[in-house]
């Protein structure tokens, strides 16, 4: 029988309040029904903000050190969970074991180091002007936190925003995307198991457009979190302008790894199997352009496609499968476009390019691991974003020409240069603008206690991970204590002559 999922509201697990819902289905087998889900509308994030609302007032005032231990709490029940959770990850959004008990590790890593901010949380004590006074600046929650997530990290990024919004003393109204609703209710399970009270954590199933949007222009809920697409973030921005909340946006990539000549090419070839094919190219931080040195460009081309060749294809949960299928029928359809126009705008198949056959694969979104030579720079595919399984690799002269191509897109988040020359690789630090880059290693791999963002268009600015977050999860209050006992006027008294 099929599993039904509910809304988690003021401490109660319940329907939507229209009694509708939605289905969630496995996209490496489309009979395979994951469960039913409700579909909620306006009314039930309205309950939800007002519940969540009335619990900030005692939840602010649990000491950061209690609050700090339900996050190890967390972590503990996460570790107990880890191959549970990962495989039901699987299921629900398809990619490979080895990942999604990757993209669990990285939720109790994140759970571990909101515990531990709980005993850090760092204001500022700073020397008065004036005699007989004390300064300090510290850190306050700022209220209701909405959070809304992609699917394809549906643990990770979701813990990336609600452990710290709730370390720091925020209450949370969470929806998840609509393709990942099991694995994000596991997750409000754990912290209810882990003790977080009624009302400070609630998820409200359904649809971007009517609980998203419903919960981004609520005048209730103070700040918003979202990762997602930068066509979605930037509609965002404009509503919550409408309230002037605080606004973290975490959108879309065009990453690219440079190679040079004088690299390290076996190296290099895991790197970017890894960073295109990863997760079915479905990252943000997915490697979509190959930028490779003219000196090595033969060679190295005849490596990758030789390598994707045999990369197999299937369900996640089969031990020898690398590359799971797309999330749904759209992203693969998505993918199916964008072959056309590599196609058309003149760019070369050099393997993939299709739906297979055969094989099992006939019931899920599966598409061939696809590698496009002769790509320009200014190539619709070389532009914008596909999140799918496509790679396009463009011939460069010399390091400069490799970071400005690099460069010239819209977005800016992850980056990554293959190089044996040290001189090279601080070069393209500093002149790569992205907000991550690595040196010899793929464009995937954030770790939990580092920063998280981007530049341009793929942000507004802000960074997730490690202590950087607590900025956009705080707000700083001044405090100034005059026990001289009499009035001392700042600018004034001390510079009359
Ligand atoms: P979407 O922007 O379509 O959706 C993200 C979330 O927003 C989902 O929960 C979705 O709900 C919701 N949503 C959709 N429309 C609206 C709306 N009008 N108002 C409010 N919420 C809305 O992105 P995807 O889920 O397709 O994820 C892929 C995108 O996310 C890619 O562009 C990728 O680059 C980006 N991403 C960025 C990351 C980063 O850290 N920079 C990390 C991971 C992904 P529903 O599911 O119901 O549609």
């Amino acid at each position: 029988m099929t599993k039904k999922f509910q809304n988690f509201i003021d401490g109660k697990w319940c329907d939507a309040i229209s009694g509708k819902t939605f289905e969630n289905r496995n996209p490496s087998n489309w009979d395979e029904v994951v469960g039913t889900f409700p579909k909620s509308s306006k009314e039930d994030v309205d309950r939800a903000v007002s519940e969540a609302r009335k619990a900030f007032d005692t939840w602010r005032l649990v000491p950061e050190p209690k609050r700090g231990d339900i996050m190890r709490k967390v972590g503990d029940l996460m570790v107990g969970k880890k191959e549970d959770l990962a495989r039901q990850m699987t299921r629900e959004m398809g990619k490979v074991l080895a990942e999604t008990r990757g993209d669990v590790q990285e939720g109790i890593d994140t759970a571990y180091y909101a515990s531990s901010e709980g005993r850090r949380l760092f204001g500022r004590t700073v020397p008065s002007e004036l005699p007989n006074k004390f300064n300090m600046a510290m850190r306050v929650p700022i209220g209701v936190a909405g959070v809304v997530t992609p699917w394809n990290f549906p643990m990770a990024i979701p813990t990336w925003k609600i452990f710290p919004a709730l370390l720091s003393g925020h209450t949370v109204v969470f929806k998840p995307a609509s393709d990942t609703p099991a694995t994000a209710t596991s997750l409000v399970e754990i912290l209810l198991e882990a003790g977080v009270p009624e009302g400070v954590i609630n998820i409200v199933h359904g649809g971007g457009g009517e609980v998203g949007m419903g919960i981004v222009g609520h005048p209730d809920v103070d700040l918003v979190s979202f990762t997602g697409s930068t066509v979605v973030g930037k509609k965002i921005s404009e509503v919550a302008a409408g309230t002037l909340k605080r606004v973290s946006l975490e959108l879309g990539g065009k990453n690219a790894q440079l190679v040079m000549g004088d690299a390290d090419l076996d190296l290099a070839l895991e790197g970017v199997l890894w960073g295109a094919f990863g997760t079915t190219g479905q990252r943000c931080t997915a490697t979509s352009r190959l930028l490779l040195d003219e000196r090595i460009y033969d060679k190295f081309v005849d490596m990758l496609v030789t390598r994707t060749r045999k990369l197999r294809l299937g369900s996640g949960l089969l031990p020898d499968v690398d590359v799971g299928p797309c999330i749904n029928e759209g992203q693969r359809k998505t993918v199916q476009e964008y072959v056309e126009i590599g196609l058309k705008e003149g760019a070369r198949l050099g393997t993939g390019g299709h739906v297979p056959k055969g094989n099992g694969l006939e019931k899920g979104w599966f598409h061939e691991p696809t590698i496009f030579l002769d790509v320009r720079p200014n190539h619709r595919i070389a532009q914008e974003e596909i999140f799918g399984p496509v790679l396009s690799v463009i011939k460069v002269g010399s390091l400069r020409e490799g970071v400005e191509i690099l460069n010239g897109t819209i977005y800016g988040l992850s980056s990554s240069v293959y190089t044996k020359d040290v001189n090279s690789a601080f070069q393209a630090i500093r002149d790569i603008k992205a907000g991550i880059t690595y040196i010899n290693a793929p464009t995937i791999g954030a770790e939990a206690h580092m920063p998280f963002g981007g530049v341009k268009q793929t942000g507004n600015g802000h960074r997730e991970g490690g202590w950087t977050v607590y900025d956009f999860f705080t707000e700083w209050k001044t405090v100034y204590v005059d026990f001289s006992g009499g009035l001392q006027r700042a600018q004034i008294d001390n510079y009359s002559s």
